[in-house]
């Protein structure tokens, strides 16, 4: 089976291939645990999750980890400012992290390793690095020495080649246009306070970028299948993780790099610096259902900017009511399921995946097929809850009808056709104090639960 995705390796689609036949090691930047996460950032987490359940659909085993960021420049500050000790300030937002991925329906990796567990993985990547000449002590801390790797910039398509200057950078985020040695261990300093390992390359702690090669090669291997992030990272934290990677093993790190757009409100990205964000408690204070986020997020294609408004959000929270009210519906007399109808809108669901997971199509054949009168109500049901697999929109059957319910409905009908219609709409009354709802259809009636 074909999955075709893009990659910013080659900046082409390409048919998925895995590097063995085996396991797929599925890796995806994860949280930096110093506040909540805002809404934009799970854009990035529901397209892991769409593209781990897109490769389990289509047959193959994965092994997704992703990491949780517990110790950096803004871990560090914000614990200072709330005067916490930095396991118990970055312990609480896992923790509220973890909770929002179970309300957005995310599935969880196999592993979410942290990175103030992998210090003794990463000093053995820095060693190696020192030791081929690959990295340098300053004195601050311990660089990457950017000229020495030739393929960098290979990603990012950065040309290194009129750069006359090689200053070192030691903050973890930058630009392309600071494009430097990065800083690979940062020697303690008073304002790290209480945060420092004592260990054979200095007293200090890691950088950004060292701590994903290490948490990756640890708990993947030294060749990874995918790797998923925001665009943002793309430079230079994952040009430079593969500068530290490959340097080391001499291997490609990364066969396919996947990288979803921003999500964005008036224009400009949704971050936490220009103060433009909203949080999933901002969702369920404004929306019945959280997942209309997610039924948000997956009608845009994720390699497309996404515009975040509160109407954009109504309207999804409304198509996905809309879809659930579909599924939960049971007929009186239903027709019985087509398979070849069912077979037709499958393919045309895993076309959409194929092409580069696009999950506004998944919607859209999925509408198709709802409307489509050719396809009886159960085959509809049939493909809601096939195609909810992938897109996770958490619908629901019905649940099982109680007889005394349908018994009520069957007597209904008969007295409706007898022209008792006040007697038939006390049964209707009597079945909705049940909690069911019975619906007149061009159909035949229809039984859904309140
Ligand atoms: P951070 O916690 O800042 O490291 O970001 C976590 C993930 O969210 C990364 O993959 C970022 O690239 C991604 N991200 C950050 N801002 C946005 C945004 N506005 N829209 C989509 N993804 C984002
Ligand atoms: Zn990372």
């Amino acid at each position: 089976m074909a999955l075709r995705l893009y990659n910013y390796l080659s900046r082409k689609k390409e048919l998925f291939k895995p590097i063995k036949n085996k396991k797929v090691g599925l890796y995806s930047c994860g949280p930096t645990v110093y506040s909540f996460a805002h809404i934009g950032n799970f854009r990035a987490y529901i397209t892991s999750d769409i593209l781990k359940r897109s490769l389990e659909y289509f047959g193959y085993k994965i092994k997704h980890v992703m990491n949780i960021t517990d110790v950096d420049d803004k871990t560090i500050r914000d614990s200072e400012k709330e005067k916490s000790n930095l396991k118990d300030f970055t312990e609480k937002y896992t923790k509220l992290f973890f909770e929002d991925l179970e309300t957005l329906n995310i599935e969880p990796a196999n592993l979410f390793p942290k990175a103030t567990d992998h210090i003794p993985e990463m000093i053995k990547i820095i060693k190696v690095l020192l030791k081929n000449d690959f990295a340098y002590k300053s004195d601050d801390g311990i660089y990457y020495k950017i000229s020495k790797f030739k393929n960098y910039g290979n990603l990012s398509k950065l040309d290194l080649s009129s750069r006359k200057t090689c200053a070192r950078i030691n903050a973890d985020e930058y630009d392309k246009e600071n494009a430097h040695d990065f800083v690979l261990w940062k020697f303690w300093t008073p304002k790290d306070g209480e945060v420092f390992w004592e260990t054979e390359i200095g007293k200090g702690r890691p950088g950004w970028h060292i701590e994903c090669s290490a948490m990756s090669m640890k708990n993947i291997g030294e060749q990874l299948d995918i790797h998923t992030g925001g665009i943002d990272l793309l430079f230079p934290h994952h040009e430079n993780e593969i500068a530290q990677s490959e340097a080391v093993t001499k291997k490609q790190f990364v066969k396919y790099w996947i990288y979803n757009e921003h999500v964005l409100v008036e224009g400009k990205k949704m971050s936490k610096s220009l103060n433009n964000f909203y949080t999933l408690s901002d969702i369920k204070k404004r929306s019945s259902n959280p997942l209309s986020y997610r039924y948000f997020v997956l009608n845009a294609h994720y390699r497309s900017k996404l515009n975040f408004t509160w109407g954009g959000l109504k309207s999804a929270e409304e198509a996905l009511k809309n879809l659930e009210e579909i599924v939960s519906k049971t007929y009186l007399n239903p027709l019985p399921r087509s398979p070849k109808e069912e077979e037709k809108y499958i393919k045309k669901f895993k076309d959409a995946l194929d092409n580069d997971m696009n999950t506004p199509q998944t919607l859209s054949v999925l509408w198709v097929a709802l409307k489509d009168p050719k396809v009886p109500h159960l085959s509809k049901i049939e493909l809601a809850l096939e195609f909810d697999k992938i897109l996770g929109l958490g619908l629901k059957p019905s649940p099982k009808i109680p007889p005394e319910v349908k018994k009520m409905a069957l007597e209904r009908e008969k007295l409706r056709q007898q022209s008792q219609f006040a007697e038939a709409d006390l049964i209707r009354s009597k079945a909705q104090k049940k909690g069911w709802l019975i619906e007149d259809t061009p159909q035949g009636p229809t039984m859904r639960k309140q």
